[in-house]
């Protein structure tokens, strides 16, 4: 990659970000299409002083991360519909001296389902109440799903099941669910407690497809056993893929590289 006096600007702001797998993702995507931008990692702890910073320099695009995603918003001109029921926003253009925002989270977990299945019509049980179940049950809702959450402390999850319009579950009838696809947006099975399982196995055999966003390690328990059960797997990687692949898209207009920001993403696991 060369960088000039013509190169675009595009980043992440958040605290932290030095763990962060996207400069390496959009970098890459950059340039293997030969476009002159550059992606840096800006650890932010002041949003309101960063955004007016962003504008001033002239960047284009920008990632938000935790614990940003809902304090940016006040400071957006516009954002997206969806961005704006979820309650956050993850993603950043600067476009005419306006900034408008979007959440690809949603997007990039509805594209990885949709490799394997189609969602309209489909019926959800969604594991967690935190802020990834907000933004996949209401992007599932989007693409004509029906959800069900389920979560460990039940007002949380009654809350969410409320906002969603949606039902809620006990997890002790979480055996007896009728759901076509099930979703971990828990912390669950997540390393370093990567014996752990948000569901047991034997209520797996249900299900036709299982997702899991946690995306370390790649192959959860969950999904190990899912797949023991003859269920079609999808891994947390597939969703970060796709989100990012969203953004890449948003603020480029072209097509994503999927396999180059991919094998980047698989790279940085791998470190
Ligand atoms: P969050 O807002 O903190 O929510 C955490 C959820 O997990 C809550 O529903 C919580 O239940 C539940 N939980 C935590 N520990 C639990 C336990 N021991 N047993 C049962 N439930 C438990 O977190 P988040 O931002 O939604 O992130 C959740 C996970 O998604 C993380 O592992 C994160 O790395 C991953 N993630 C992946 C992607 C991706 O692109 N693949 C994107 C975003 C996040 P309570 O309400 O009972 O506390």
């Amino acid at each position: 990659m060369t960088i000039n006096g013509a190169s675009e600007l595009y980043g992440i702001i958040g605290d932290p970000v030095s763990h962060s797998l996207s400069p390496a993702m959009h970098n890459a995507a950059f340039a293997e299409l030969g476009l002159n931008k550059v992606y840096v990692p800006l650890p932010t702890k002041n949003v309101k002083d960063a955004l007016i910073g962003l504008k001033a320099l002239g960047f284009k695009g920008v990632s938000v991360t935790i614990p940003h995603k809902q304090e940016v918003i006040p400071h957006l001109d516009s954002i997206d519909p969806v961005a704006k029921k979820i309650g956050a926003v993850n993603t950043l253009l600067f476009k005419d001296n306006c900034i408008y925002g979007a959440n690809t989270d949603w997007l990039g977990a509805n594209r990885a389902l949709e490799e394997k299945t189609k969602l309209r019509g489909k019926k959800v049980l969604l594991l967690g109440a935190g802020g990834s179940a907000r933004a996949l049950g209401f992007g599932l809702l989007e693409a004509g799903a029906e959800v069900c959450i389920a979560n460990r402390t039940a007002d949380k999850g009654k809350l969410l099941a409320d906002l969603l319009q949606c039902s809620y579950t006990a997890l002790p009838n979480l055996e007896n669910s009728n759901a076509d696809i099930l979703i971990n947006t828990t912390s669950v099975g997540m390393t370093p407690n990567t014996d752990a399982t948000p569901f047991p196995q034997e209520g797996l055999k249900h299900f036709s497809v299982v997702m899991d966003i946690v995306y370390a390690p790649q192959k959860t328990r969950l999904l190990r056993e899912a797949e023991e059960k003859g269920c079609q797997i999808i891994n947390g990687l597939a969703m970060l893929l796709f989100q990012g692949a969203a953004q890449f898209e948003l603020w480029t207009g072209h097509q994503a590289p999927i396999d180059v920001m991919r094998q980047h993403l698989l790279a940085g696991l791998a470190k």
